[in-house]
């Protein structure tokens, strides 16, 4: 009873509640109007106005698109040991720069350090801010210009001149490290002998970059990292996705980091949310005098992690001591090699609850890798009737989470595999909601 009397006690009174979101709205329509652009508003649209306020911007969605890495969608949820982690760090202060044991200053990287030596084979090892941030620092730190009249040089084979998307293209990577690109082979084969001949006293480094978003396929050549190593120049290999869990067959057609290291490659760049499936950030492996050139950059502070994204790291990268356990408890991989019966029952219980069919559809991996890759699989088909697919996909963007599904020919499509069990009840409410016209 007592209980119930402070909660009632708590709720904030009409007038406080409304003014809190009702202000702003209507501030906002009397600068409209004192500027001259129209009339006032009628009511409903203050209200409407007044209620999309009352949203956070960056809110949670339901993915059931059925793309596991999603870019537009934030790419990897996280684990549960990495979202306690977040939370930790988030909720008071963190021995982030501080050396607990000698109460003296010490350093953020010194966190992970470590841990991706031992997942990696590599000797050191830094994170940054996310992939791009690496690459950068990394051609910036092995071949940013000491006189700028004399520009080192980084060789590029023409088949990996990449554009990775968000205008961060490879020319425009190394002309902002400060170095000058040389071009070697040609957009679908390159030969060692190409490089060879490309290597001379200016040449600072081999840049490697991973196709990650296309394949080239029929008349083609590429060099394998073993050979580029034994070059005598030092390597950096942007393998992009950040494949881990080297011995998943799902992920062959993606370049595992361990193999860069092995091979000997200078710095070795990897993305945290995408295939390693962490929270948005940059990783470095590869040599010691290498990673120290990068830490030593002034880039690198301007590249920085921070701590909440350094929690989630550290504790995503420690599921990888165990494999198994990092395929089950990582959301991205678990997604990956979902089982295909209990995709099945959960589509057949979406179906059911939301009057659907479940029918087959390929999903995607997404986030530029494997690109080739199909994840097929049921999914539920929604018939959207006379409004059409499209209205019917806005109707669910709208929802309260909003709901993000994919059109295929007049179907809207609700896959089961990038949904989480716990999100089910409200993507089947979502859905009957969209159906039922809200009276206003
Ligand atoms: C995705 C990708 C990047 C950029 O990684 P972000 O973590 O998104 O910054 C760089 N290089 C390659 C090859 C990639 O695939």
């Amino acid at each position: 009873m007592d209980d119930r009397a402070d909660a009632l006690r708590s709720l904030p009174s009409v007038d406080r509640l409304a003014r809190a979101v009702a202000r702003a709205e209507v501030e906002a329509a009397r600068e409209r109007i004192l500027r001259g652009n129209g009339a006032a508003p009628a009511f409903d649209e203050l209200v409407d106005g007044a209620r999309e306020r009352a949203q956070p911007s960056l809110r949670r969605v339901i993915n059931a698109t059925g793309v596991v890495v999603h870019t537009n969608l934030g790419r990897a949820p996280l684990a549960p040991a990495a979202r306690a982690a977040v939370h930790g760090a988030a909720a008071g202060y963190a021995n982030l720069e501080l050396d607990l044991a000698a109460g003296t200053r010490g350093s953020r990287h010194d966190h992970v350090e470590a841990l991706l030596c031992e997942l990696t084979g590599a000797e050191a090892a830094i994170a940054v801010n996310n992939c791009a941030a690496a690459t950068l620092l990394a051609v910036a730190a092995l071949a940013g210009p000491v006189d700028p009249a004399a520009p080192p040089e980084v060789v590029v084979s023409r088949g990996q001149l990449i554009e990775i998307g968000g205008a961060f293209r490879i020319p425009d990577v190394v002309a902002q490290a400060g170095a000058r690109l040389v071009e070697v082979g040609t957009t679908n084969r390159t030969r060692l002998d190409d490089y060879r001949a490309a290597i001379g006293p200016a040449t600072a480094a081999i840049l490697r970059a991973h196709p990650s978003n296309f394949r080239t396929v029929g008349f083609v050549a590429a060099v394998e990292i073993e050979e580029l190593t034994g070059l005598g120049v030092p390597v950096i290999d942007d393998v992009g996705s950040g494949v881990l869990a080297d011995d998943l067959a799902l992920l062959a057609d993606e370049p595992p980091v361990r193999r860069s290291v092995k091979a000997g490659a200078a710095l070795v760049a990897f993305s945290g949310d995408k295939l390693l499936g962490g929270p948005q950030a940059g990783l470095l492996v590869g040599r010691r005098e290498a990673i120290d050139a990068c830490r030593r950059h002034p880039l690198a502070r301007a590249v920085r992690i921070d701590k909440l994204s350094l929690a989630a790291l550290e504790a995503t990268l420690r599921l990888y001591r165990d494999p198994e356990h990092a395929v089950r408890e990582i959301p991205v991989l678990a997604m990956l090699t979902a089982d295909p019966g209990e995709l099945e029952r959960r589509a057949r219980e979406i179906a059911q609850a939301v009057g659907g069919r479940v029918v087959t559809a390929a999903g995607r991996v997404g986030g530029g890798a494997l690109p080739l890759l199909e994840l097929s699989g049921p999914v539920v088909a929604l018939d959207a009737g006379e409004r059409g697919p499209d209205a019917l996909a806005a109707a669910l963007r709208a929802a309260d989470p909003p709901v993000l599904a994919r059109i295929r020919d007049d179907a809207v499509l609700l896959d089961p595999r990038t949904v989480a069990p716990d999100e089910t009840s409200a993507l089947v409410a979502a859905v009957k909601g969209s159906f039922t016209p809200s009276v206003q």
